[in-house]
């Protein structure tokens, strides 16, 4: 029986590779089968993922910050359930309670005057709606971004991010944007005037790495905002909903956007969903003339409203912004005393909260060590815009024993890894 499913599970492993060969994309087959990941996923419970020849892992990744309620949550899956049987989709001609109650719930949470909503379907299309917003409230057309900045991939949010192989070969991009060094308060300062619709800032770069900028930048960036009346948007689609050990990363810095954008951890793990708040300001210029002036088939349907709510609902009553602060205080510190056993492999493990990064000394090693990993059961993945750094991003509900093996399992997997480089040397 027990060989029987097993060639089940490699037959499964073989005909969906070649799928990918055939159908999907060959090159990320390459990719992933490099480093150990070209097996099929098959379940999600909690922290844990499994594929389907049974192995378990621990999934420290987290879609990049998506399952921060873990995977297949029950009470949100009863919400979209309940939600699905009822009407899944909107009509798009009568009221929506879901997203009515959903915007309400996101305006009690928000910062400062955030009280409005727009809901789409993705982060990226958050952050379309954000830089169209600016320019509409504004009447102005310059974007100030920053180097190394991740936005999404569609054209606007693209011309908005920072990292130039990802741009260059569609260019050209939308005009008007700038970029400047992350953290820099003058650069930010120097960019800035009167013809400034908006400065675009992830309050921690995610994909750039886990950039955490100096204390007085985001306080600063509000300020040069205000005096060239720009706005200010903050990307947390990564780093809100507790990620980083409050609800909103720009709450520990007292700083409150005119625009917000969130995504990834908002649907709580099963259905995608992507928002944009504004301030009743914003929303006055966007939506007085024209209602539709902005809008989406599938954004707000009542599906992804249920389970929107069903999550902040959860991520309240259990309080996990503070686990998040609590948890990520002890990945961190033990990331560090690994970190401090192998100099020579890892530069510097940083974050706050559940958002984690470890350096590399170079991205063969972050390589490696990835694998090393995962066959110590843990998934962990590359930040997008920067190889060296190795992402730890996991539910905010992971246990403390789930800690402890996410740590003993780094730990092998460095050793691993320094053995084979050893190997590899001699
Ligand atoms: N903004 C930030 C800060 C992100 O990290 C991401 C995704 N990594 C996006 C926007 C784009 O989100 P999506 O992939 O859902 O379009």
């Amino acid at each position: 029986m027990e060989q029987e499913n097993s060639r089940n599970a490699e037959r499964i492993n073989a005909e969906t590779a070649e799928k990918y060969q055939k159908y999907v994309n060959p090159t990320a087959l390459n990719l992933l089968r490099l480093a150990g990941f070209d097996r099929v996923e098959s379940e999600g419970c909690g922290a844990v993922l499994r594929d389907v020849e049974g192995n378990e892992y621990i999934d420290c990744l987290g879609g990049y910050g998506v399952f921060s309620l873990g995977h297949a949550h029950p009470k949100v899956i009863e919400a979209v359930y309940a939600q699905m049987k009822r009407l899944p989709l909107s009509s798009k001609t009568f009221l929506n309670k879901p997203l009515a109650d959903l915007s309400e719930k996101l305006a009690s949470l928000a910062p400062g005057d955030l009280q409005y909503t727009f809901i789409s379907n993705s982060g990226t299309e958050a952050v379309e709606a954000a830089l169209k917003f600016a320019r509409i409230a504004t009447g102005r057309t310059k974007i100030v971004s920053t180097i190394g900045s991740y936005h999404g991939k569609t054209f606007g949010a693209l011309s908005a991010s920072g990292r130039e192989s990802y741009k260059k070969p569609f260019e050209p991009l939308l005009p008007g944007f700038s970029h400047v060094p992350f953290g820099d308060i003058a650069a930010l300062e120097a960019a800035v005037d009167d013809e400034t619709a908006a400065v675009i800032l992830e309050p921690i770069q995610g994909e750039n790495g886990i950039r955490i900028p100096p204390d007085d930048y985001l306080p600063a960036a509000r300020r040069i905002c205000d005096a060239h009346q720009a706005l200010l948007i903050l990307d947390e689609v990564q780093t809100g909903l507790g990620r980083t050990g409050t609800m909103f990363a720009c709450e520990r810095y007292g700083v409150a956007p005119d625009i917000m954008t969130l995504a990834k951890a908002l649907g709580g793990g099963v259905v995608p969903i992507g928002a944009t708040m504004g301030t009743p300001a914003v929303w006055a210029k966007v939506f007085a003339e024209n209602p539709y002036l902005h809008t989406s088939t599938f954004g707000g349907n009542e599906m992804a409203c249920a389970a929107a709510l069903a999550t902040l609902e959860i991520l309240e009553a259990e309080d996990l912004p503070a686990q998040a602060a609590i948890k990520g205080e002890k990945l961190l510190s033990g990331l560090r005393q690994v970190q401090s056993r192998y100099p020579d492999l890892l530069e510097e493990a940083r974050g706050r909260g559940l958002m984690i990064g470890v350096e590399f000394a170079d991205s063969d090693i972050g390589k490696l060590a990835i694998g090393a990993l995962l066959k110590n059961g843990v998934i962990a993945a590359y930040t997008l815009n920067n190889p060296k750094v190795m992402r730890f991003e996991p539910p905010l509900i992971i246990t403390d024993v789930q800690i402890e093996r996410v740590l003993s399992a780094f730990d092998s997997a460095l050793r691993e890894t320094q053995e084979l480089l050893d190997e590899l040397l001699a």
